[in-house]
């Protein structure tokens, strides 16, 4: 997607600060961070958000989902984080491509 501001961060058009990268998904630092450690993950396959995805997804999804605890970890969230995935509007989704937060790292996580 042309104008989809995360595949512009997938192919390296916007600069973003990378934290784990393979084949299926792009995991990034959020550029406003809600807590100490704010992550977004995203597939490099464009859905536009979680409204969207259909059967051929789940794998991915799965996958995503397996290595959210991982990702996590690794990035300093030893005591546990938050998943959040915003969808549509009244969603709060600001970004069409579909994306989990993770937030966690110490302090009082924001709902949303
Ligand atoms: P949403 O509200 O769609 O669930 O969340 C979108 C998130 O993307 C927001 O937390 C926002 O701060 C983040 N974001 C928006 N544009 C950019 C960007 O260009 N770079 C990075 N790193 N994060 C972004
Ligand atoms: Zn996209």
């Amino acid at each position: 997607m042309s104008d989809c501001i995360f595949c512009k961060i997938i192919d390296g058009d916007i600069p973003s600060e990378k934290v784990y990268e393979d084949e299926k998904i792009y995991v990034f630092r959020d550029i406003a961070p809600k807590a100490p450690v704010h992550l977004l993950m995203i597939p490099k396959l464009h859905i536009a958000s979680l409204a969207e995805v259909e059967d051929q997804h789940q794998e991915l999804l799965g996958y995503m989902m397996r290595k959210v605890p991982q990702i996590a970890h690794e990035a300093g969230c030893e005591k546990g984080f938050r998943t959040i995935i915003n969808t549509g509007d009244e969603g709060g989704q600001e970004v069409y491509h579909i994306h989990i937060h993770i937030l966690g790292g110490g302090g009082r996580l924001p709902f949303a």
